[in-house]
């Protein structure tokens, strides 16, 4: 049956995949964006179709429309963006959250957030399961980003708690595949942007701290699948690939798909990078009958593919 969702953040990287999914599937679908690293471009294939709306907001602003569910998507994800304006990346994910559930109290809708593997820090557990409280500085650069995440996630359960909202919260860990952004400033698109360019690759520090990628149509069928889970599966569950990379075997994985003869240079560590990252996927497997499909290198073929295209467009070519 059509239903009318929201989908905050529509215009990003994660909310255009959503978006086409839906509208694909019949829903009248609201896409909701301040494209403050959206893009218009992202939804251009959408405009137009008698089932599919943008509408230019701010979610750290009260938002008056009749949904049946929200998808909370509205934050800046990656780290380069998500530091440049600290103080706006927590009040979009807190505010944010405060501002969506009010959304959903008062229309009874059903309401997903797109939670973090950056709630779990710099994890002494590995790999992450849903139960580990996490290891998080609450003062560093990337805090704006994993505080205001944990902090919504909080709202989230109050809310079910106090007010009995039927809320879904998701742990997407790190998600790449056509759609990013050349200038995105995550690990996959930095690297295939640089080996496609011939220009040197950043490693930063020695390379061996360790990511879990997941492709981008596994994860937005595991959006769908927790959407359309029974009301008490309120999550947390871990969305994600186990497939654990060191950042090196990711550039090496990189050039070799690529042919490119790049070389390999190294920056300094951010600080607070975590060091290992992976999924402990039990929960999702059992509640939700999802595990991902796509293989890495498959997966980066793919994406390596779309970024052939957009480098080919003047306009990106010097991203
Ligand atoms: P993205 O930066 O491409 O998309 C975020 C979107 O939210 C953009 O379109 C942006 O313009 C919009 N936005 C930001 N602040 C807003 C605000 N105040 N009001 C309205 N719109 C706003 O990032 P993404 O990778 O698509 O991530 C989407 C969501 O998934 C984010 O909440 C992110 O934290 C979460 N997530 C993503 C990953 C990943 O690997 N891609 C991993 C964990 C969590
Ligand atoms: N990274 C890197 N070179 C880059 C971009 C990122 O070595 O050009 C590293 C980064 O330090 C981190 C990992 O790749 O260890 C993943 O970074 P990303 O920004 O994609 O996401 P994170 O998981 O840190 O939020």
């Amino acid at each position: 049956m059509s239903r009318r969702i929201l989908v905050t953040g529509g215009a990003g990287f994660l909310g255009s995949h959503l978006c086409t999914r839906l509208v694909q599937a019949g829903h009248d679908v609201l896409c909701v964006d301040n494209y403050c690293t959206g893009r218009r471009s992202n939804i251009a294939h959408l405009q137009g179709l008698p089932n599919f709306e943008v509408m230019r907001h701010d979610v750290t602003f009260a938002l008056y429309v009749e949904v049946d569910e929200i998808y909370n998507l509205a934050c800046p994800a990656s780290p380069v963006h998500y530091q440049a304006d600290p103080v706006q990346t927590t009040k979009a994910s807190v505010h944010g959250a405060i501002n969506m559930l009010g959304l959903a109290k008062r229309t009874g809708a059903k309401i997903l957030q797109a939670s973090t593997s950056e709630i779990y820090g710099e994890p002494l557990q590995h790999p992450q399961t849903e139960s580990y409280w996490g290891n998080v500085n609450p003062i560093g650069p990337r805090s704006c980003y994993d505080e205001g995440k944990r902090c919504a996630e909080t709202l989230f359960f109050d809310y079910f708690r106090q007010h009995q909202l039927r809320i879904r919260v998701v742990r997407i860990f790190n998600t790449y595949g056509p759609g990013m952004h050349p200038q995105d400033g995550r690990v996959v698109s930095n690297f295939i942007v640089q080996a496609l360019l011939g220009n040197p690759i950043t490693i930063y520090g020695e390379g061996s701290q360790t990511r879990s990628f997941c492709f981008v149509d596994d994860l937005i069928s595991g959006l769908l699948r927790m959407m359309g889970a029974p009301d008490d599966v309120t999550g947390p569950i871990n969305l994600g690939n186990p497939t654990e990379v060191t950042v090196l075997d990711l550039a090496e994985i990189i050039l070799r798909l690529t042919g490119s003869r790049s070389a390999i240079v190294r920056r300094p560590l951010p600080e607070n990078d975590p060091t290992q990252r992976r999924p402990d996927i039990t929960r999702a497997r059992a509640l939700l009958d999802w595990e991902p499909s796509i293989q890495l290198e498959e997966g980066l073929a793919k994406t390596i593919a779309y970024f052939e295209t957009q480098l080919s467009r003047p306009a990106l070519a010097n991203a």
